[in-house]
């Protein structure tokens, strides 16, 4: 473990330093295991404080970037974790799944697309059978492939960015509520593009919007069970998604400089908010969306 972790106190401009990545492409999805420079998903750092003791978490996209850094995060803090990823990110996940394990957690590994409403239920199922039992879900998965007009930007395109990112979680949180008891929670992957929209990211800010909502909504359906329901809103964010065509290339190396901070963030700075959220110290907090955006302002 390094010297600081995330309980460390330092100066939130210089935790990490302020990078200028190169413009690079990769296929989607991307790899963590390819990215320059390479992230901090908090192998070396995030520290536990036993706050998910005997949790079984269900995360989806947790190969990579912030995914990746929740499910260290919850299996440091005492929870075994099933992690959703597609087969083309098998090399990634198998790293988080060994991190994960180090820790003395379990990991399962359950790839497969989420595109396909059937797989989406049966990774529920899976995932309940593996883990023995389901108490909280982070739907994280998500995709973002920028388009600078809206002639461009493709039926297949729009249809395929709403499946993922937001038809997928009404139908992995729907076939997860025949399992998930009371005192169970629900995170989910909103951003910042919810409330100011890029230029270039119409399809994929608008679902984003949607997953903020549909979180407030549900947040008030389930309280009454006893499970909650609540979203985290990411600022620019050093990750894979990035460099698969999430950008203009051009405008990789500014990327995050514009922020409050004037960084991008890391994906171990997003853990602690989804651990606060599937933890009982937040017993109290249901449809809330928490930023970690570097100090951009939000509604
Ligand atoms: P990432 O590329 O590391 O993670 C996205 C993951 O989504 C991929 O690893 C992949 O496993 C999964 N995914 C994509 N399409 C899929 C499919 N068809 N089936 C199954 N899984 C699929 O990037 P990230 O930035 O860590 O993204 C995680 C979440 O954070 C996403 O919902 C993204 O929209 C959101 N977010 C990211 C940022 C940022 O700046 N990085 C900002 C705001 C919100
Ligand atoms: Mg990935």
């Amino acid at each position: 473990m390094a010297s600081t972790d995330q309980l460390t106190f330092t100066d939130p401009v210089t935790r990490f330093p302020d990078i200028t990545p190169p413009k690079q492409d990769q296929s989607e999805p991307g790899l963590d295991a390819e990215l320059i420079p390479g992230t901090d998903r908090g192998e070396d750092s995030y520290r536990g404080t036993g706050r998910l003791e005997g949790r079984r978490a269900l995360i989806t996209g947790a190969d990579s970037g912030i995914g990746a850094a929740v499910a260290i995060a919850f299996a440091r803090e005492g929870a075994d974790v099933a992690l959703n990823y597609l087969p083309q990110e098998e090399k990634d996940a198998q790293h988080i799944a060994e991190v994960i394990r180090r820790t003395g957690r379990r990991a399962i590994l359950l790839p497969g697309d989420l595109t396909d409403a059937s797989f989406c239920r049966s990774l529920v199922e899976e995932a309940v059978r593996e883990l023995g039992g389901l108490d909280a879900l982070v739907n994280n998965a998500g995709r973002q492939i920028a388009v600078e007009s809206l002639e461009e930007l493709e039926d297949e395109q729009w249809t395929t960015t709403y499946e993922v990112n937001i038809h997928a979680m009404y139908r992995i949180t729907k076939a997860g509520l025949a399992h998930l008891p009371a005192g169970s929670t629900i995170v989910n992957t909103t951003s910042i593009q919810a409330y100011e929209p890029s230029t270039t990211l119409i399809d994929y800010a608008s679902t984003k919007a949607a997953i903020n909502n549909f979180s407030k909504g549900l947040a008030q359906q389930l309280a009454p069970k006893g499970i909650r329901v609540n979203a985290v809103a990411p600022g620019p964010i050093w990750t894979p998604l990035q460099v698969s065509d999430g950008q203009p290339k051009e405008a990789l190396p500014e990327f995050g400089k514009s922020t409050p901070l004037g960084r991008a963030g890391q994906p171990t700075e997003l853990a602690p908010a989804y651990v606060f959220l599937t933890s009982p110290e937040s017993s109290y907090v249901l449809g809330e969306t928490l930023h970690v955006n570097g100090g951009s302002p939000t509604p």
